[in-house]
Protein backbone atom coordinates (compact mmCIF):
# COMPACT_ATOMS: atom_id res chain seq x y z
CA UNK A 1 0.00 0.00 0.00
CA UNK A 2 2.11 3.02 -1.11
CA UNK A 3 0.82 5.99 0.95
CA UNK A 4 0.94 9.63 -1.10
CA UNK A 5 -2.04 12.22 -0.85
CA UNK A 6 -4.11 10.16 1.02
CA UNK A 7 -2.30 10.15 4.38
CA UNK A 8 -5.38 8.48 6.54
CA UNK A 9 -6.73 4.69 7.69
CA UNK A 10 -10.46 5.75 7.17
CA UNK A 11 -12.24 6.54 4.06
CA UNK A 12 -9.25 5.03 1.85
CA UNK A 13 -10.20 2.70 -0.83
CA UNK A 14 -6.36 1.64 -1.70
CA UNK A 15 -6.09 0.48 1.92
CA UNK A 16 -9.03 -0.72 2.48
CA UNK A 17 -8.76 -2.84 -0.52
CA UNK A 18 -4.75 -4.12 -0.24
CA UNK A 19 -6.44 -4.90 3.58
CA UNK A 20 -9.22 -7.07 1.98
CA UNK A 21 -7.51 -8.78 -0.13
CA UNK A 22 -3.77 -9.54 0.99
CA UNK A 23 -2.54 -11.44 4.21
CA UNK A 24 0.37 -8.98 4.91
CA UNK A 25 0.19 -5.60 3.80
CA UNK A 26 3.33 -3.22 3.10
CA UNK A 27 2.22 0.59 4.36
CA UNK A 28 5.04 2.65 2.53
CA UNK A 29 5.30 6.04 1.79
CA UNK A 30 8.28 6.99 -0.75
CA UNK A 31 9.86 10.41 -0.69
CA UNK A 32 10.53 10.77 -4.34
CA UNK A 33 12.55 13.89 -5.25
CA UNK A 34 10.47 13.82 -9.08
CA UNK A 35 7.39 14.01 -7.10
CA UNK A 36 5.44 17.58 -7.70
CA UNK A 37 2.30 16.87 -5.72
CA UNK A 38 3.57 15.64 -1.95
CA UNK A 39 7.42 15.55 -1.27
CA UNK A 40 8.95 17.87 -3.59
CA UNK A 41 6.66 20.69 -2.17
CA UNK A 42 8.20 24.29 -0.27
CA UNK A 43 9.63 24.15 3.04
CA UNK A 44 6.80 24.56 4.74
CA UNK A 45 4.56 21.94 3.43
CA UNK A 46 7.92 19.35 4.17
CA UNK A 47 7.41 20.05 7.70
CA UNK A 48 3.56 19.35 7.31
CA UNK A 49 4.45 16.58 6.17
CA UNK A 50 6.85 15.37 8.17
CA UNK A 51 4.46 15.20 11.15
CA UNK A 52 1.59 14.06 9.42
CA UNK A 53 3.72 10.86 8.41
CA UNK A 54 4.49 10.65 11.79
CA UNK A 55 0.66 10.84 13.27
CA UNK A 56 -0.16 8.15 10.36
CA UNK A 57 2.83 5.87 11.74
CA UNK A 58 0.87 6.30 15.33
CA UNK A 59 -2.55 5.49 13.68
CA UNK A 60 -0.89 2.32 11.75
CA UNK A 61 1.14 1.10 14.99
CA UNK A 62 -1.83 1.37 16.70
CA UNK A 63 -3.15 -1.27 14.35
CA UNK A 64 -0.60 -3.46 14.65
CA UNK A 65 0.99 -2.56 11.58
CA UNK A 66 4.05 -0.04 10.90
CA UNK A 67 4.60 2.46 8.52
CA UNK A 68 8.06 2.16 5.98
CA UNK A 69 9.91 5.11 4.36
CA UNK A 70 11.93 5.07 1.37
CA UNK A 71 13.82 7.71 -0.59
CA UNK A 72 14.57 7.88 -4.33
CA UNK A 73 12.71 7.48 -7.98
CA UNK A 74 9.40 5.70 -7.09
CA UNK A 75 9.55 3.07 -9.79
CA UNK A 76 12.95 1.90 -8.26
CA UNK A 77 12.26 2.17 -4.79
CA UNK A 78 8.78 -0.29 -5.90
CA UNK A 79 10.85 -2.80 -8.34
CA UNK A 80 13.10 -2.87 -5.51
CA UNK A 81 10.73 -3.94 -2.42
CA UNK A 82 8.42 -6.19 -5.03
CA UNK A 83 11.94 -8.30 -4.96
CA UNK A 84 12.89 -8.27 -1.55
CA UNK A 85 9.36 -8.90 0.05
CA UNK A 86 8.11 -10.91 -2.91
CA UNK A 87 4.68 -8.83 -3.14
CA UNK A 88 2.31 -9.88 -5.29
CA UNK A 89 -0.17 -6.81 -5.56
CA UNK A 90 0.37 -2.95 -5.14
CA UNK A 91 -1.99 -0.33 -4.54
CA UNK A 92 -2.54 3.78 -3.93
CA UNK A 93 -4.62 6.55 -4.54
CA UNK A 94 -4.99 8.53 -7.95
CA UNK A 95 -2.89 12.18 -8.17
CA UNK A 96 -3.72 14.57 -10.34
CA UNK A 97 -0.96 16.67 -11.62
CA UNK A 98 0.60 16.49 -14.90
CA UNK A 99 3.77 14.74 -13.83
CA UNK A 100 2.67 12.01 -11.25
CA UNK A 101 0.18 10.62 -13.60
CA UNK A 102 2.38 10.40 -16.41
CA UNK A 103 5.05 8.65 -13.97
CA UNK A 104 1.85 6.53 -12.32
CA UNK A 105 1.25 5.27 -16.05
CA UNK A 106 4.94 4.28 -16.38
CA UNK A 107 4.39 2.43 -13.15
CA UNK A 108 1.06 0.98 -13.43
CA UNK A 109 3.20 -0.30 -17.07
CA UNK A 110 6.59 -1.37 -15.81
CA UNK A 111 4.08 -3.04 -12.63
CA UNK A 112 1.34 -4.79 -14.51
CA UNK A 113 1.96 -8.05 -13.76
CA UNK A 114 0.97 -7.47 -9.93
CA UNK A 115 -2.04 -5.97 -10.80
CA UNK A 116 -1.47 -2.07 -9.74
CA UNK A 117 -5.16 -1.24 -7.69
CA UNK A 118 -5.80 2.31 -8.19
CA UNK A 119 -8.82 4.25 -6.62
CA UNK A 120 -9.96 7.49 -6.14
CA UNK A 121 -9.10 9.20 -2.10
CA UNK A 122 -8.68 12.97 -2.94
CA UNK A 123 -11.82 14.38 -4.41
CA UNK A 124 -16.06 14.06 -4.90
CA UNK A 125 -15.63 13.32 -8.29
CA UNK A 126 -12.89 12.22 -10.42
CA UNK A 127 -12.05 15.21 -12.91
CA UNK A 128 -13.21 13.45 -15.58
CA UNK A 129 -16.82 12.62 -14.46
CA UNK A 130 -18.42 15.68 -14.35
CA UNK A 131 -18.05 17.30 -17.41
CA UNK A 132 -19.93 19.84 -20.33
CA UNK A 133 -22.84 17.60 -22.33
CA UNK A 134 -20.33 18.35 -25.08
CA UNK A 135 -17.82 16.28 -23.14
CA UNK A 136 -15.24 19.38 -22.58
CA UNK A 137 -14.27 20.38 -19.00
CA UNK A 138 -16.20 23.25 -17.56
CA UNK A 139 -15.03 26.97 -17.25
CA UNK A 140 -17.13 28.40 -15.39
CA UNK A 141 -18.10 27.11 -11.52
CA UNK A 142 -21.68 28.06 -11.19
CA UNK A 143 -22.41 25.40 -14.00
CA UNK A 144 -19.86 22.85 -12.54
CA UNK A 145 -21.29 23.43 -9.44
CA UNK A 146 -25.09 21.91 -10.19
CA UNK A 147 -24.29 19.51 -12.08
CA UNK A 148 -22.21 18.38 -9.01
CA UNK A 149 -24.92 18.99 -7.25
CA UNK A 150 -27.43 16.99 -9.20
CA UNK A 151 -25.21 14.07 -9.55
CA UNK A 152 -24.83 14.07 -5.67
CA UNK A 153 -28.85 14.39 -5.15
CA UNK A 154 -29.41 11.50 -7.76
CA UNK A 155 -27.02 9.27 -6.13
CA UNK A 156 -26.13 9.67 -2.68
CA UNK A 157 -23.83 6.66 -2.50
CA UNK A 158 -21.38 8.83 -4.16
CA UNK A 159 -20.64 10.54 -1.01
CA UNK A 160 -20.68 7.36 1.31
CA UNK A 161 -17.11 6.82 3.02
CA UNK A 162 -15.37 3.97 4.26
CA UNK A 163 -14.09 3.13 7.69
CA UNK A 164 -11.01 2.84 8.62
CA UNK A 165 -10.40 -1.30 8.09
CA UNK A 166 -10.59 -3.18 11.06
CA UNK A 167 -7.22 -5.46 10.74
CA UNK A 168 -4.70 -4.09 8.60
CA UNK A 169 -2.39 -7.14 8.21
CA UNK A 170 1.08 -6.83 9.62
CA UNK A 171 4.28 -7.96 8.33
CA UNK A 172 5.45 -11.23 9.43
CA UNK A 173 9.41 -10.76 11.01
CA UNK A 174 11.10 -12.21 8.52
CA UNK A 175 9.42 -10.21 5.27
CA UNK A 176 9.94 -7.17 7.87
CA UNK A 177 13.58 -8.03 7.72
CA UNK A 178 14.49 -8.00 3.92
CA UNK A 179 13.22 -4.08 3.47
CA UNK A 180 16.56 -3.06 2.89
CA UNK A 181 14.92 -0.02 0.66
CA UNK A 182 13.62 1.88 3.98
CA UNK A 183 15.13 4.47 6.27
CA UNK A 184 13.59 5.91 9.29
CA UNK A 185 10.81 8.97 8.80
CA UNK A 186 14.33 11.57 9.99
CA UNK A 187 16.36 10.03 7.72
CA UNK A 188 14.07 11.62 5.21
CA UNK A 189 14.89 15.02 6.06
CA UNK A 190 11.56 17.18 5.59
CA UNK A 191 12.95 19.06 8.65
CA UNK A 192 14.89 21.70 7.73
CA UNK A 193 17.82 22.64 9.79
CA UNK A 194 17.26 25.75 11.76
CA UNK A 195 14.17 25.53 13.64
CA UNK A 196 11.52 28.09 12.60
CA UNK A 197 9.29 25.29 11.97
CA UNK A 198 8.73 24.73 16.01
CA UNK A 199 6.69 28.26 16.13
CA UNK A 200 5.25 27.75 13.03
CA UNK A 201 3.83 24.50 14.02
CA UNK A 202 2.19 25.65 16.90
CA UNK A 203 -0.47 26.84 15.12
CA UNK A 204 -1.48 23.01 14.24
CA UNK A 205 -2.08 19.59 14.93
CA UNK A 206 -1.73 17.44 12.44
CA UNK A 207 -3.06 13.57 10.82
CA UNK A 208 -6.03 12.22 10.75
CA UNK A 209 -7.72 12.50 14.54
CA UNK A 210 -6.82 16.18 14.48
CA UNK A 211 -8.20 16.86 10.96
CA UNK A 212 -11.80 15.19 12.37
CA UNK A 213 -11.49 17.05 15.47
CA UNK A 214 -11.30 20.26 13.92
CA UNK A 215 -14.19 19.40 11.20
CA UNK A 216 -16.21 18.71 13.84
CA UNK A 217 -15.37 21.89 16.15
CA UNK A 218 -16.41 23.86 12.64
CA UNK A 219 -19.32 21.90 12.07
CA UNK A 220 -20.43 22.69 15.93
CA UNK A 221 -20.69 26.07 15.74
CA UNK A 222 -18.45 28.48 13.48
CA UNK A 223 -20.38 26.89 10.04
CA UNK A 224 -23.71 28.88 11.07
CA UNK A 225 -21.75 32.06 10.51
CA UNK A 226 -19.85 31.03 7.73
CA UNK A 227 -21.63 33.50 5.22
CA UNK A 228 -20.04 36.33 7.27
CA UNK A 229 -17.51 35.27 9.39
CA UNK A 230 -14.99 33.84 6.60
CA UNK A 231 -14.39 37.42 5.16
CA UNK A 232 -13.49 38.63 8.28
CA UNK A 233 -9.50 38.11 8.58
CA UNK A 234 -9.58 39.17 12.39
CA UNK A 235 -11.86 36.64 13.47
CA UNK A 236 -11.79 31.95 13.47
CA UNK A 237 -14.55 32.38 10.99
CA UNK A 238 -13.23 29.37 8.45
CA UNK A 239 -12.73 25.54 9.14
CA UNK A 240 -8.87 25.87 8.17
CA UNK A 241 -9.17 22.29 7.11
CA UNK A 242 -6.71 23.30 3.97
CA UNK A 243 -3.76 21.21 4.62
CA UNK A 244 -5.56 18.39 6.20
CA UNK A 245 -7.46 18.25 2.72
CA UNK A 246 -4.49 18.52 1.07
CA UNK A 247 -2.33 16.08 2.10
CA UNK A 248 -5.43 13.56 2.60
CA UNK A 249 -5.55 13.43 6.19
CA UNK A 250 -9.23 14.18 5.78
CA UNK A 251 -11.56 13.21 2.89
CA UNK A 252 -13.97 15.71 1.23
CA UNK A 253 -16.63 12.88 1.22
CA UNK A 254 -16.31 12.39 5.09
CA UNK A 255 -16.46 16.32 5.14
CA UNK A 256 -19.96 16.35 2.83
CA UNK A 257 -21.24 13.70 4.73
CA UNK A 258 -20.71 15.04 8.20
CA UNK A 259 -22.22 18.52 6.57
CA UNK A 260 -25.21 17.05 4.96
CA UNK A 261 -26.33 14.08 7.35
CA UNK A 262 -29.38 12.45 5.78
CA UNK A 263 -30.07 15.90 4.09
CA UNK A 264 -29.97 17.38 0.36
CA UNK A 265 -27.83 19.77 -0.84
CA UNK A 266 -31.64 21.86 -1.29
CA UNK A 267 -31.90 21.77 2.94
CA UNK A 268 -28.81 22.81 3.94
CA UNK A 269 -29.24 26.57 5.32
CA UNK A 270 -27.95 29.35 3.58
CA UNK A 271 -24.34 29.55 5.80
CA UNK A 272 -24.18 25.24 5.34
CA UNK A 273 -24.32 25.74 1.30
CA UNK A 274 -21.51 28.18 0.75
CA UNK A 275 -19.31 25.78 2.71
CA UNK A 276 -20.55 23.04 0.67
CA UNK A 277 -19.66 25.22 -2.65
CA UNK A 278 -15.84 26.07 -1.35
CA UNK A 279 -15.30 22.33 -1.44
CA UNK A 280 -16.39 22.19 -4.77
CA UNK A 281 -14.28 24.82 -5.48
CA UNK A 282 -11.43 23.01 -4.54
CA UNK A 283 -13.06 20.00 -7.04
CA UNK A 284 -13.10 22.81 -9.73
CA UNK A 285 -9.46 23.40 -8.96
CA UNK A 286 -8.82 19.67 -9.91
CA UNK A 287 -10.42 19.51 -12.79
CA UNK A 288 -8.59 22.56 -14.81
CA UNK A 289 -5.37 20.77 -13.29
CA UNK A 290 -6.17 17.90 -14.94
CA UNK A 291 -7.95 19.48 -18.53
CA UNK A 292 -5.14 22.19 -18.39
CA UNK A 293 -2.34 21.03 -17.12
CA UNK A 294 -0.65 23.74 -18.58
CA UNK A 295 -2.24 26.20 -16.22
CA UNK A 296 -0.08 25.78 -13.48
CA UNK A 297 2.46 28.00 -14.72
CA UNK A 298 0.66 29.52 -17.88
CA UNK A 299 -2.15 31.74 -18.31
CA UNK A 300 -4.86 30.17 -19.28
CA UNK A 301 -6.35 33.24 -21.28
CA UNK A 302 -3.42 33.34 -23.56
CA UNK A 303 -3.87 37.08 -24.12
CA UNK A 304 -1.79 37.36 -20.70
CA UNK A 305 1.37 35.62 -22.63
CA UNK A 306 1.58 39.24 -23.92
CA UNK A 307 0.72 41.13 -20.99
CA UNK A 308 4.15 43.76 -19.89
CA UNK A 309 4.91 43.30 -16.61
CA UNK A 310 7.21 46.03 -14.73
CA UNK A 311 10.78 45.51 -14.94
CA UNK A 312 13.88 45.68 -12.12
CA UNK A 313 11.15 44.20 -9.47
CA UNK A 314 13.26 42.28 -6.87
CA UNK A 315 13.01 45.05 -4.47
CA UNK A 316 9.34 44.78 -4.74
CA UNK A 317 9.00 41.31 -4.55
CA UNK A 318 11.61 41.00 -1.86
CA UNK A 319 9.03 43.59 0.52
CA UNK A 320 6.24 42.25 -0.72
CA UNK A 321 7.20 38.25 0.53
CA UNK A 322 8.20 40.28 3.91
CA UNK A 323 5.42 42.07 4.89
CA UNK A 324 7.04 45.33 4.36
CA UNK A 325 5.14 46.79 1.83
CA UNK A 326 3.84 49.97 4.34
CA UNK A 327 0.00 48.68 3.36
CA UNK A 328 -0.72 47.35 6.58
CA UNK A 329 -3.57 44.45 5.48
CA UNK A 330 -0.90 43.05 2.68
CA UNK A 331 1.48 43.25 5.06
CA UNK A 332 -0.37 41.79 7.76
CA UNK A 333 -1.59 39.22 5.97
CA UNK A 334 2.47 38.39 4.38
CA UNK A 335 3.33 37.87 8.22
CA UNK A 336 0.90 35.88 9.04
CA UNK A 337 1.64 33.50 6.27
CA UNK A 338 5.02 33.55 6.96
CA UNK A 339 4.62 33.08 10.92
CA UNK A 340 1.71 30.68 10.58
CA UNK A 341 1.94 29.02 6.87
CA UNK A 342 -1.51 30.13 6.20
CA UNK A 343 -3.39 33.14 5.35
CA UNK A 344 -6.89 33.66 5.43
CA UNK A 345 -8.85 33.36 1.87
CA UNK A 346 -9.69 37.66 2.01
CA UNK A 347 -5.99 38.01 2.71
CA UNK A 348 -4.81 36.12 -0.12
CA UNK A 349 -6.99 37.98 -2.57
CA UNK A 350 -5.72 41.18 -1.06
CA UNK A 351 -2.35 40.49 -1.83
CA UNK A 352 -2.11 38.69 -4.50
CA UNK A 353 -4.38 41.40 -6.62
CA UNK A 354 -1.56 44.04 -4.55
CA UNK A 355 1.47 41.79 -6.08
CA UNK A 356 0.04 41.74 -9.71
CA UNK A 357 -1.95 44.82 -10.14
CA UNK A 358 0.15 47.50 -7.86
CA UNK A 359 3.91 46.29 -8.27
CA UNK A 360 3.14 44.51 -11.29
CA UNK A 361 4.87 41.14 -10.99
CA UNK A 362 3.55 37.75 -12.55
CA UNK A 363 1.21 36.08 -10.74
CA UNK A 364 4.15 33.07 -11.11
CA UNK A 365 6.18 34.84 -8.80
CA UNK A 366 3.22 35.35 -6.38
CA UNK A 367 2.38 31.79 -6.71
CA UNK A 368 5.81 30.36 -6.09
CA UNK A 369 6.32 32.10 -2.72
CA UNK A 370 2.62 31.03 -1.49
CA UNK A 371 3.75 27.26 -2.79
CA UNK A 372 7.39 27.61 -0.34
CA UNK A 373 5.54 28.89 2.43
CA UNK A 374 1.81 27.80 3.13
CA UNK A 375 1.38 24.28 4.92
CA UNK A 376 -1.45 24.16 2.74
CA UNK A 377 0.52 24.74 -0.80
CA UNK A 378 -1.38 22.64 -3.26
CA UNK A 379 -0.61 22.95 -6.80
CA UNK A 380 -4.92 22.96 -8.39
CA UNK A 381 -5.96 25.39 -5.67
CA UNK A 382 -3.21 27.81 -5.80
CA UNK A 383 -2.37 28.32 -9.28
CA UNK A 384 -6.75 28.82 -9.69
CA UNK A 385 -6.30 31.46 -6.55
CA UNK A 386 -3.14 33.46 -8.46
CA UNK A 387 -4.84 33.01 -11.96
CA UNK A 388 -7.96 34.05 -10.89
CA UNK A 389 -7.43 37.32 -8.96
CA UNK A 390 -4.98 38.16 -12.49
CA UNK A 391 -7.76 37.67 -14.31
CA UNK A 392 -6.30 35.23 -16.65
CA UNK A 393 -8.01 31.87 -15.40
CA UNK A 394 -10.82 30.35 -15.50
CA UNK A 395 -14.28 32.26 -13.87
CA UNK A 396 -11.56 34.37 -13.24
CA UNK A 397 -12.16 38.09 -11.57
CA UNK A 398 -11.66 40.50 -14.32
CA UNK A 399 -8.71 41.88 -14.64
CA UNK A 400 -9.81 45.44 -14.04
CA UNK A 401 -11.28 45.00 -10.73
CA UNK A 402 -7.75 45.95 -8.53
CA UNK A 403 -8.62 45.14 -4.80
CA UNK A 404 -8.44 48.35 -2.95
CA UNK A 405 -5.86 47.10 -0.09
CA UNK A 406 -7.57 50.37 2.13
CA UNK A 407 -11.16 50.10 1.70
CA UNK A 408 -10.97 45.81 2.07
CA UNK A 409 -9.23 46.57 5.20
CA UNK A 410 -11.86 49.38 6.42
CA UNK A 411 -14.61 46.75 5.22
CA UNK A 412 -13.53 43.27 6.47
CA UNK A 413 -10.96 44.32 9.51
CA UNK A 414 -13.05 47.48 10.21
CA UNK A 415 -11.40 47.81 13.65
CA UNK A 416 -8.14 46.83 12.52
CA UNK A 417 -7.54 43.65 14.79
CA UNK A 418 -5.91 41.32 12.49
CA UNK A 419 -3.75 44.06 11.36
CA UNK A 420 -2.47 45.34 14.99
CA UNK A 421 -2.32 41.19 15.41
CA UNK A 422 0.27 40.81 12.98
CA UNK A 423 1.80 43.93 12.47
CA UNK A 424 2.30 45.22 16.06
CA UNK A 425 4.29 48.73 15.14
CA UNK A 426 0.22 49.75 14.34
CA UNK A 427 -1.36 48.80 17.71
CA UNK A 428 -1.24 51.89 19.15
CA UNK A 429 -2.57 54.19 16.38
CA UNK A 430 -6.16 55.47 16.35
CA UNK A 431 -8.72 52.97 14.15
CA UNK A 432 -9.48 55.50 11.72
CA UNK A 433 -5.88 55.34 10.51
CA UNK A 434 -4.83 51.42 10.79
CA UNK A 435 -5.52 50.66 7.00
CA UNK A 436 -3.75 54.03 5.72
CA UNK A 437 -1.07 55.12 8.55
CA UNK A 438 0.33 57.51 5.82
CA UNK A 439 -2.41 59.66 6.75
CA UNK A 440 -1.32 60.62 10.09
CA UNK A 441 -0.37 64.25 10.83
CA UNK A 442 4.01 63.63 9.83
CA UNK A 443 5.70 63.74 13.62
CA UNK A 444 2.94 60.77 14.54
CA UNK A 445 4.21 58.55 11.51
CA UNK A 446 7.49 59.36 11.85
CA UNK A 447 7.43 58.20 15.27
CA UNK A 448 6.00 54.64 13.49
CA UNK A 449 8.45 52.06 12.94
CA UNK A 450 6.69 51.51 9.81
CA UNK A 451 7.86 51.66 5.99
CA UNK A 452 6.04 53.93 3.96
CA UNK A 453 4.17 52.67 1.10
CA UNK A 454 6.14 51.49 -1.87
CA UNK A 455 3.95 52.40 -4.09
CA UNK A 456 1.44 54.98 -4.73
CA UNK A 457 -2.33 52.98 -4.83
CA UNK A 458 -3.89 54.90 -7.39
CA UNK A 459 -0.99 55.61 -9.41
CA UNK A 460 -0.08 51.90 -10.26
CA UNK A 461 -3.95 51.17 -10.43
CA UNK A 462 -3.78 53.44 -13.52
CA UNK A 463 -0.88 51.76 -14.31
CA UNK A 464 -2.39 48.54 -14.62
CA UNK A 465 -5.44 49.31 -16.18
CA UNK A 466 -3.45 50.63 -18.87
CA UNK A 467 -1.19 47.54 -19.26
CA UNK A 468 -4.33 45.46 -19.30
CA UNK A 469 -6.06 47.87 -22.30
CA UNK A 470 -2.64 46.86 -24.46
CA UNK A 471 -4.06 43.23 -24.79
CA UNK A 472 -7.54 43.68 -23.98
CA UNK A 473 -8.36 43.60 -27.73
CA UNK A 474 -5.98 40.53 -28.78
CA UNK A 475 -7.64 36.93 -29.32
CA UNK A 476 -8.06 34.89 -26.19
CA UNK A 477 -7.37 31.86 -25.93
C1 LIG B 1 -3.97 33.57 -4.43
C2 LIG B 1 -4.62 32.36 -3.77
C3 LIG B 1 -3.88 31.22 -3.53
C4 LIG B 1 -4.46 30.10 -2.92
N1 LIG B 1 -3.69 28.99 -2.70
C5 LIG B 1 -4.25 27.87 -2.12
C6 LIG B 1 -3.47 26.71 -1.90
O1 LIG B 1 -2.28 26.61 -2.24
N2 LIG B 1 -4.09 25.65 -1.27
C7 LIG B 1 -5.40 25.69 -0.90
O2 LIG B 1 -5.91 24.71 -0.35
N3 LIG B 1 -6.16 26.78 -1.14
C8 LIG B 1 -5.64 27.87 -1.73
N4 LIG B 1 -6.41 28.99 -1.95
C9 LIG B 1 -7.85 28.93 -1.65
C10 LIG B 1 -8.28 29.37 -0.23
O3 LIG B 1 -7.67 30.58 0.10
C11 LIG B 1 -7.93 28.34 0.84
O4 LIG B 1 -8.37 27.06 0.46
C12 LIG B 1 -8.61 28.70 2.19
O5 LIG B 1 -8.20 29.97 2.60
C13 LIG B 1 -8.24 27.67 3.22
O6 LIG B 1 -8.74 28.00 4.47
P1 LIG B 1 -9.89 27.14 5.14
O7 LIG B 1 -9.51 25.71 5.13
O8 LIG B 1 -10.19 27.75 6.46
O9 LIG B 1 -11.08 27.37 4.12
P2 LIG B 1 -12.66 27.26 4.30
O10 LIG B 1 -13.21 28.61 3.99
O11 LIG B 1 -13.05 26.66 5.58
O12 LIG B 1 -13.08 26.30 3.09
C14 LIG B 1 -13.13 24.88 3.24
C15 LIG B 1 -12.26 24.21 2.21
O13 LIG B 1 -12.71 24.51 0.90
C16 LIG B 1 -11.61 24.62 0.00
N5 LIG B 1 -11.57 25.98 -0.53
C17 LIG B 1 -12.02 27.11 0.05
N6 LIG B 1 -11.85 28.17 -0.77
C18 LIG B 1 -11.27 27.69 -1.89
C19 LIG B 1 -10.84 28.29 -3.10
N7 LIG B 1 -10.99 29.59 -3.35
N8 LIG B 1 -10.25 27.50 -4.03
C20 LIG B 1 -10.10 26.17 -3.81
N9 LIG B 1 -10.50 25.55 -2.68
C21 LIG B 1 -11.07 26.30 -1.74
C22 LIG B 1 -10.36 24.35 0.82
O14 LIG B 1 -10.00 23.01 0.68
C23 LIG B 1 -10.81 24.67 2.24
O15 LIG B 1 -10.09 23.98 3.22
C24 LIG B 1 -5.84 30.13 -2.56
C25 LIG B 1 -6.58 31.29 -2.79
C26 LIG B 1 -5.99 32.40 -3.40
C27 LIG B 1 -6.81 33.64 -3.64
Amino acid sequence: MWFRQDLRLSDNPALTEACRRCDQVLCLFIDDPQDQTISQVGAASRVWLHHSLAALQISLRNKGSELYFARGASEEILEKLIGQTGAQRVYWNRCYDPLTIDRDRRIKLALRDYQPGTFNALLLQEPWDNLKGDGTAYRVFTPYWRSAVAEFDKDPQLLDTLNTPRHIPPLTRSVGKKLQACVALNELCLLPEFDWHRSMMTHWRCGEVAARAQLERFLKSRVNDYGRGRDLPGQEGTSQLSPHLHFGEISPRHVMNRLLGSRRFDQLSDDELIFAKEIVWREFAYCLLYHFPHSIDEPLDTRFRKFRWARDTDAHLRAWQRGQTGVPIVDAGMRELYATGWMHNRVRMIVASYLIKNLLIPWQSGERWFRDTLVDADLASNSMGWQWTAGSGADASPFFRVFNPVLQGDKFDRQGDYVKRWVPELAGIAERYVHKPWELDAQSRDALDYPSPLVDLKETRLRALKAFSDIKGTNRG
